[in-house]
């Protein structure tokens, strides 16, 4: 593998600079434990990347953190694994099945 093919492996998507949590403080997607996930979710509401926010996470199983609304618990539960041939129907089924502290 070549230099600029290892540049390309870490350079983030496109749609990540559109993205409105690039304008608020990061933390509010990554909270401690316990702690609150709501105003990450009403950031998300409004991003205008949410679909594509949403598959990137499915696809790379992000583990950690806020993706298009849902938390991480939303997209550990089972429903939330299935291949969504709808994403903005999937965003509507499962943005709200996180924890909400
Ligand atoms: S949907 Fe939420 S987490 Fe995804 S890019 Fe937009 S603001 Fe960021």
């Amino acid at each position: 593998m070549s230099a600029p093919d290892l540049l390309n492996i870490t350079k983030p998507p496109e749609w990540m600079t559109d993205g409105l949590c690039a304008e608020v403080d990061p933390e509010l997607f990554y909270p401690e434990q316990g702690g609150s996930t709501r105003e990450a979710k009403a950031v998300c509401t409004g991003c205008e990347v949410r679909a594509e926010c949403l598959a990137y996470a499915l696809a790379h199983d992000e583990r950690f953190g806020v993706w298009s609304g849902v938390s991480e618990h939303g997209r550990r539960q089972p429903a939330a694994r299935r291949p969504a041939t709808d994403v903005d129907e999937w965003i509507r089924e499962h943005a709200d099945t996180g924890i909400e502290q």
